[in-house]
């Protein structure tokens, strides 16, 4: 029986359809085939007056799980809504990803409480961190990530009939590349945007800390983008209501890409965020434009799967040393070309060096910065890290000594 969602059928037209109303800002394009042969629908939203290596991107989800329709729905709704003439700027400064049904077999079956594809396999198994991806679908969702390097990811799926009831809800991912504050500042600001909107989220939002091996999971992990899953209402709520708060928590996710001092990379800690000491030290992309940093961020996360950096500080009466260790393991296959680095150190201090490995960096590739929490120095280190040992030295002084010398003898 025919659902008040769009099936398969209606999401391939509507794509058309919103491709042919804005032929420069969209391309329709198909990223593969399904198990049984039917095509991956992509529309990619973009401002052609910005290249693309100079822009954040966004990737959006839908019909992941074959019984859950809500996420069709939205993700069709939001390609409309970005074409509004107010949010311009939007796709000016990012490049969206739009794919409403990654799982078209399953679409097409709409069996209750069904989530997998043709073979009856769920995409939350399908990306294994130590192998290929398992199904038609996941491969061309691979390839296409491969290609982007998502800078944040969003997956909309429905609750519909499963345990949770019929609400809406928000997943996190986290790993320990990012920082959870950041992650929890734009968690607060999509709560806000649903309730703003008439659509309070029901219950807390509940962060994935285990390894998943869904897309957002896998894209967390191995490149350190910002992932969600969020819950759509399908029964709860009339489509255009469910359509509206998915629309609504999006938009605003979206903007934290979209103005110029909160772009998804120029968050503090973007977004290989390793951090050790008391968040006294993070790694870094380093690279020109947004597309080389991706990269870089791809391999510094999938360089630190195993090792993570830790700092400390070695102290000599008035001359100290600041050291960012980062160990790279035999297991480790991806090598960064570069990598910049950040550290924190005394309010007081006055900087005289600073040594990656054990030769010093020249005078352009670091630079300091007073911040309430102190000193950040911030340092480019433009080679590849070794296998083993690697180390960022930070030599300083301050103008105090440690020790209080011992009064004179008598
Ligand atoms: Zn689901």
């Amino acid at each position: 029986m025919k659902t008040p969602y769009p099936d398969y059928e209606d999401v391939m037209r509507e794509c058309r359809e919103i491709a042919a109303s804005d032929p420069t800002r969209v391309s329709y394009s198909e990223i593969g085939k399904s198990e049984e042969g039917r095509p991956l629908p992509l529309l990619k939203m973009t401002d052609p007056a910005v290249p693309d290596r100079e822009k954040s991107v966004f990737l959006l989800s839908g019909g992941t799980d074959g019984s859950e329709e809500v996420g069709r729905a939205v993700a069709l709704g939001m390609a409309r809504a970005l074409l509004a003439p107010e949010r311009r700027a939007l796709l000016y400064r990012q490049v969206v990803l739009v794919m409403p049904v990654t799982n078209p077999d399953g679409c097409v079956r709409n069996q209750p409480d069904r989530e997998g594809n043709a073979k009856g396999i769920p995409a939350a198994g399908a990306y294994p961190d130590d192998g290929p991806p398992l199904t038609a679908e996941a491969r061309a969702m691979r390839a296409l990530v491969d290609e982007w390097i998502p800078d944040a990811h969003v997956d909309f799926h429905g609750l519909a009939g499963g345990s949770m009831g019929d609400c809406e809800f928000l997943y996190p991912t986290v790993n320990s590349k990012w920082s959870i504050p950041v992650l929890m500042d734009i968690v607060r600001a999509i709560e806000e945007a649903g309730a703003l909107a008439g659509f309070p989220q029901q219950g807390r939002p509940r962060l994935w800390t285990e390894p998943r091996h869904n897309l957002p999971g896998w894209l967390a992990r191995n490149c350190s983008s910002v992932c969600m899953v969020l819950e759509g209402t399908e029964n709860y709520y009339p489509i255009e209501d469910s359509v509206r708060s998915g629309v609504a928590r999006l938009l605003r996710f979206m903007e934290f890409g979209d103005s110029t001092d909160r772009y998804f990379q120029d968050f503090p800690n973007y977004p290989c965020d390793v951090v050790s000491g008391g968040f006294m030290a993070a790694l870094m992309p380093y690279g020109q434009t947004y597309e080389e940093r991706r990269r870089c961020r791809r391999d510094i996360s999938q360089m630190i799967v195993q090792g993570v950096p830790w700092f400390e500080r070695l102290a000599c009466d008035r001359d100290w040393t600041a050291v960012v260790h980062l160990p790279v393991d035999d297991s480790v296959r991806t090598f960064p070309e570069g990598m910049r680095f950040k550290a924190t150190i005394d309010r007081r201090a006055v900087v005289k060096e600073v040594l990656w490995q054990d030769h010093r960096l020249e005078p352009a590739l670091w630079r300091q910065a007073l911040t309430p929490a102190g000193i950040v120095v911030t340092a480019d280190v433009p080679e590849p890290p070794r296998r083993g040992a690697n180390q960022l030295k930070i030599r300083y002084e301050v103008p105090f000594r440690r020790h209080v010398e011992p009064p004179p003898e008598k």
